[in-house]
């Protein structure tokens, strides 16, 4: 895997996770699915770049929920950390060099979501605050409680609900709380954040083998029904005592952006 799931020192972690990016942008792919993860990847590393530059590190926070598009988006900015020079020997150390997330508990977490976010706070040295709350009064109160916050990045993507009109920087809308919302990842689509994960070799949530291809709670959300696997008969094979997870594909086996959500209530 890229990373162990021990500790390491943080600045040999993110050199680690460059020097892994900056392989996999140097591969010769004749593919044009790499070819095109690869633009995508640089894009999105000249974005967290720029945003590195128009706002100082403390400024700085990432919404993280342990999803698959943050999680690509965590390690592009660890990346960017690297190649801009800001990984000191321990980020906790100082507030000005934390690492700084957001995480909204949903109202009916899976364990499986809980852990690998307290997974991916020991891995990655992560300075995440969580608030259980609905998203607006989350994001509120994260400003008050880290009034020093003035960008978020953010993993949505163009084909999520409300994404089809994001740019890389935006304001939040009125009657939110102000930040400045980053979407580095914005024109990623879902086989590109799956290639990335596994071309790179980055430990995810284990929901996402399980057939699960987008997170909510434990009450809104099921196996993709796309991904449920089929007898040779074509009929869809049924559980005998309602065990969820044997019976569907790994996310990574979706193909299409819009069938993503299938398996979310809302
Ligand atoms: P998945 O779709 O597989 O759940 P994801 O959570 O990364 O992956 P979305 O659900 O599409 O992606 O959400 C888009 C982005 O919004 C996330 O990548 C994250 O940056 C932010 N986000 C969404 N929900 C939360 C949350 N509960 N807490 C913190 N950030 C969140």
């Amino acid at each position: 895997p890229l990373v162990a799931p021990a500790p390491q020192p943080f600045p040999e972690l993110c050199a680690r996770i460059h020097a892994r990016v900056a392989a996999f942008l140097d591969e010769q792919h004749d593919s044009e699915r790499l070819k095109s993860l690869q633009a995508q990847t640089r894009i999105s590393l000249d974005i967290i770049c720029e945003a590195l530059e128009k706002y100082r590190l403390p400024e700085l926070s990432l919404a993280y929920n342990g999803g698959k598009d943050c999680l690509v988006l965590l390690i592009l900015y660890l990346c960017a950390l690297h190649i801009k020079g800001l990984t000191p020997a321990d980020p906790n150390a100082d507030p000005d060099t934390a690492i700084k997330c957001v995480y909204i508990q949903a109202p009916h977490p899976f364990q499986e979501v809980e852990d690998f976010v307290a997974a991916s706070v020991k891995t990655y040295s992560l300075h995440l605050l969580e608030y259980a709350k609905p998203m607006k009064a989350a994001f509120t109160d994260y400003l008050r409680d880290v009034p020093v916050v003035k960008a978020i990045f953010v993993g949505t993507r163009r084909t999520d609900p409300h994404g089809e009109h994001l740019k890389h920087f935006d304001p939040t809308d009125s009657g939110w709380p102000p930040f400045m919302r980053i979407h580095p990842v914005i024109d990623w689509h879902y086989v590109d954040i799956w290639t990335f994960i596994r071309h790179l070799n980055i430990p995810y949530c284990k929901l996402y083998d399980c057939g699960y291809t987008s997170l909510g709670g434990t009450d809104d959300t099921h196996p993709n029904p796309v991904l449920a696997k089929k007898n040779s008969n074509g009929s869809v094979l049924t559980t005998p005592n309602g065990t969820k997870t044997a019976y569907f594909r790994p996310a990574y086996e979706l193909v299409d952006d819009y069938e993503e959500r299938l398996g979310r209530d809302r």
